[in-house]
């Protein structure tokens, strides 16, 4: 014989964005983001400096736009075919 009682799950809700370079405040309805955003995570291996640091930030399409035009080479850009 089983008996269960019942729990209160915790669930996480996307509740606001806020761009990492110029602070604004990213569009955010139900949980989802609801204008461009780049939102970035990355964990640096072994052979960099930051071995075992995991950087994360977003950036509204401005700064996004901003930062990607202060490269030397320009960014590759292809078109999404199939939308998921
Ligand atoms: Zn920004």
């Amino acid at each position: 014989m089983r008996k269960y009682e019942k729990t209160v799950r915790e669930e996480e809700t996307l509740r606001e964005v806020i761009c990492n370079q110029c602070g604004k405040k990213l569009k955010v309805e139900d949980g989802i983001v609801k204008e461009g955003c780049f939102q970035a995570e990355y964990a640096f291996d072994y052979f960099s400096e930051k071995d075992g640091y995991i950087y994360s930030f977003d950036l509204c399409e401005r700064c996004f736009d901003l930062w990607i035009k202060e490269f030397q080479y320009p960014v590759r850009i292809r078109e999404v075919k199939e939308f998921m």
